[in-house]
């Protein structure tokens, strides 16, 4: 199967495109400026390499499915329009408590010991979120060079 035909997901970071990318950094900065506004701890540094950002990406994406499914259905018994019954009040319980949702993003992001309203992450200045959605940008770049005929013939 050809690679570039597949659909990339939103929050497989290092396949998106300069613009993509760019796209999700921003929605998970509005996303950490809104769990802070919850009185959730979130690193200023959130961005910064070691920080698990493709973890962050697929919390964002998770928490809008679960709060806001896409699919509406029609219900035949009352012609109206309702949500996708797989979007449940537990699917955002989970979100909030699981080990895999925003608990254990908050683990993650404490045992690195950065915290809101710091400018040092690690023992080094924060780097700018410009700085590293540059630098993400051109490692995807280099990433997604074709591939040579041999190897995708090895694919086949
Ligand atoms: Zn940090």
């Amino acid at each position: 199967m050809d690679e570039s035909a597949r659909v990339v997901v939103p929050w497989d970071l290092d396949r998106l495109s300069a613009k993509r990318l760019r796209a999700v950094y921003t929605a998970l900065q509005s996303f950490a400026a809104r769990l802070l506004e919850w009185g959730e701890e979130v690193p200023s540094c959130w961005y910064a390499p070691g920080h698990q950002v493709h973890r962050f990406a697929a919390l964002l994406y998770w928490f809008e499915r679960v709060n806001r499914p896409r699919t509406l259905v029609l219900d035949p018994e009352t012609g109206k329009e309702r949500i996708d019954p797989a979007a449940s009040a537990r699917d955002a319980a989970e979100w909030f408590a699981s080990p895999w949702g925003l608990t254990g993003m908050r683990d993650v992001w404490r045992q690195k010991g950065c915290k809101a309203g710091r400018d040092v992450h690690g023992d080094e200045p924060t780097p700018s979120l410009e700085q590293v959605i540059r630098q993400h940008a051109v490692r995807n770049a280099r990433r997604q060079r074709p591939a040579s005929p041999s190897s995708a013939e090895n694919r086949q």
